[in-house]
């Protein structure tokens, strides 16, 4: 591992690494397994890789860090993320965090191969944070090897940009690096272990703080630690609820809840199944982190999780989502509370998370049909109507919203048989033939009373589509679609992870030239592993 910094690529950058001089080191520096008290992380430099080559960068990420397009495809850049090289001013870390995993606390977790670059702070003012994932162990790595495959990397950088586009908050991901370095995996925890291609991505987020990083040093009742990375917290990413004291942490607090409730709405909008939302992968701000076996609604079913490894109990399943983010917050109130002297605060601020959602989600549905509110009763019992018929023929949730924009509310309109009625959505039935007499009765009975609950309305068929066509996305990283990207870029051929990252950039625009990347997943992918399920294996 050198530092150099020969080009000037990145010569303008200033680093200020508020969070190392904010808060304590590991006092080892050496690379080996262990628990670390007293802490928030640990130095450690990446490993160097043999061969790495950029697989694809994100240039709307580049440009949050003041780096032109071309700069990212200098040597420079690939030596910097690819693990192989450093920044003068760059000290590594590994941040020591805990964590509930599948309801059970499970100690100290920690970034087992997630290494911190440097905190950057861009010509805005801005400040980032650069990581590197899979670029090998850490104190962290437990008995794992902190190295990332192809695959997940792939899955992970596609879907970072895929969510900021939809304009669901996630971390970032700048760069996708294949090391030249195989790594060995046991994809279904059967046995079959191979080798595989490694890769190494470059997250980029203001703040990769998770619940599970004050849990940690509430469970070792390290109190004052836990307290200093709380009001740094605040001081760093929440200035404007003022100076740290107990009514600050009591805002705070309802803030994280405010955020996670509008987390949970946005995945539900986008029909997003996060797959493992333990503490330790819920952001602190509020942010879709750590992209792992997560997959995208198809065939609308709340009780679906991509996630093998939850299949038995479900319990991280789409419709789930938001009470884990309760429960989720449930747990880091358990861990500030030491920082409150009155805790029924923190519990009435809970209870508020189910208010909030409840509003929020209720708000997300009407803009999703293009309502102009939540109305009355009527409304809530459209949508509690739209939830079953979405299940009674499998129904593509992506494209069954979008198709919804085309309904009309004319004389017209009104005028047209079930079957003309339904024209439109047949797009969105994955068995078509199903949708014989009740069928395609009930949903016709449905549409019927949607029309007339939009003439009370006073805008135009065409505003409403333009405002549907606004939250309802055309495209959305299908799980087929990234296991095909997947499977070229094993084979060396990037471009289709750079086709789908260009598409993906406006997911809420009809780009015909991509229409083919909107249909429903074909037959062969209902069960060909990563396309519909996947391990937590990566
Ligand atoms: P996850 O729930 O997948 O985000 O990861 C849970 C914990 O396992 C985190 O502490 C990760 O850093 C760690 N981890 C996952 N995969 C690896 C790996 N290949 N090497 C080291 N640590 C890992
Ligand atoms: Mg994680």
């Amino acid at each position: 591992m050198s530092a150099s910094d020969t080009s000037g690529v990145f010569q303008h950058w200033r680093f200020d690494n508020a969070y190392l001089k904010a808060l304590p080191a590991d006092p080892e520096s050496a690379n080996y397994r262990r628990q670390v008290p007293a802490a928030c992380y640990s130095w450690v430099a990446p490993t160097s890789v043999p061969n790495p080559a950029l697989v694809a960068c994100a240039p709307e990420v580049a440009s949050l860090l003041d780096l032109a397009p071309e700069a990212c495809q200098t040597d420079e850049f690939l030596r910097l993320f690819s693990g192989n090289e450093l920044l003068p001013g760059m000290t590594p870390w590994a941040c020591c965090y805990g964590g509930h995993q599948f309801g059970n606390w499970a100690g100290q977790l920690g970034d087992g191969r997630a290494i911190n670059l440097a905190e950057i702070v861009n010509q805005k003012g801005q400040h980032y944070t650069l990581q590197l994932k899979g670029a090998g162990p850490t104190p962290y790595s437990r008995n794992a090897d902190g190295l990332a495959v192809l695959r997940s990397s792939v899955r992970e950088f596609l879907c970072s940009e895929a969510m900021h586009h939809l304009g669901v908050p996630t971390t970032r991901a700048l760069s996708l690096v294949n090391s030249g370095q195989t790594v060995m995996r046991d994809m279904f925890y059967d046995g079959n272990a191979r080798y595989e291609p490694g890769a190494v991505v470059c997250r980029v987020a203001q703040s990769f703080t998770r619940f599970g990083n004050f849990q940690i040093h509430a469970a070792r009742q390290e109190h004052e630690l836990l307290k200093r990375l709380v009001d740094f917290t605040i001081e760093r990413d929440f200035p404007e609820l003022g100076e740290p004291c107990e009514a600050v942490y009591g805002r705070w607090f309802a803030e994280v809840c405010q955020r996670t409730a509008t987390l949970m709405v946005h995945w539900m909008r986008v029909g997003f199944v996060h797959g493992v939302m333990n503490t330790d992968n819920l952001s602190i701000l509020g942010l879709t982190i750590d992209y792992g076996p997560y997959g995208w609604l198809e065939g609308y079913d709340p009780d679906w999780t991509p996630n093998t490894t939850d299949a038995g109990q479900r319990r991280y399943r789409y419709g789930q989502q938001p009470q884990i983010g309760h429960w989720n917050l449930y747990q880091l109130a358990n861990g500030i509370s030491p920082l409150f002297g009155d805790t029924d605060l923190l519990q009435k601020t809970l209870d508020q998370y189910a208010v909030t959602y409840q509003q929020q989600w209720q708000a997300m549905m009407a803009d999703k049909l293009g309502l102009d509110g939540w109305r009355d009763r009527a409304d809530e019992q459209l949508i509690v109507r739209l939830q079953d018929l979405l299940r009674l023929t499998e129904t593509d949730m992506t494209i069954f919203f979008r198709s919804l924009a085309s309904i009309e509310t004319s004389d017209a309109g009104l005028a047209l048989d079930d079957r003309e009625l339904l024209a439109p959505l047949r797009e969105a039935f994955y068995r078509p033939q199903e949708l014989t007499g009740g069928i395609e009765r009930r949903i016709a009975a449905w549409l019927r009373d949607y029309q007339q609950r939009l003439r009370l309305q006073p805008i135009s068929d065409g505003e409403r589509a333009a405002a549907m066509n606004r939250v309802n996305p055309r495209y959305v990283l299908r799980n087929f679609l990234a296991q095909q990207a997947i499977d070229l870029a094993e084979k060396g051929d990037y471009s289709e992870v750079r086709t789908l990252l260009e598409l993906l950039r406006k997911p809420y625009d009809e780009q015909p030239q991509f229409a083919h990347y909107a249909k429903r997943r074909p037959e062969w992918a209902r069960q060909r592993a990563g396309c519909s399920m996947l391990s937590c294996s990566s």
